[in-house]
């Protein structure tokens, strides 16, 4: 535990936190932006952002790069997979475990313990609208 220090709860992160907790929508910065701002006024952008870095680095929240133009962050952080639609960016989660064995001759000698898929396809809402 070398390094670490107590994670203080200022009210900010607090507020983070509340708007997390659940959500399941893979918000942006952004996105959690505007909605805290509803509630506090007077938090900045940054303030949003270095605080969902700061959450990011204690664990308790994973950043996901599965969309090229804006981070998505998700507050669930129990390995589970992804379903990424490419035209609306939905992502939703997959917490049911398949098999998926990758062969000897891909492994390349690793040894694999876990895995984290990333599915794309279209959301059924975006392949009904074409
Ligand atoms: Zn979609
Ligand atoms: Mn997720």
């Amino acid at each position: 535990m070398e390094g670490k220090t107590v994670f203080k709860m200022t009210p900010q992160r607090a507020a983070i936190l509340e708007y997390l907790d659940g959500n399941t929508s893979h918000p942006s910065a952004e996105d959690i932006y505007s909605a805290i701002q509803k509630k506090y006024p007077m938090m900045s952008f940054a303030t949003v952002y270095n605080t969902l870095e700061a959450l990011k680095a204690k664990g308790m929240l994973w950043e996901l790069n599965i969309d090229d133009q804006r981070k998505r962050y998700d507050p669930n952080t129990k390995l589970h997979h992804h379903l990424i639609c490419e035209k609306c960016r939905a992502v939703v989660d997959i917490f049911k475990d398949f098999d998926l064995t990758v062969p000897a001759d891909i492994a390349q000698g690793f040894m694999i313990t876990g895995k984290h898929v990333e599915f794309y396809g279209l959301c059924p809402d975006c392949a009904k609208n074409g």
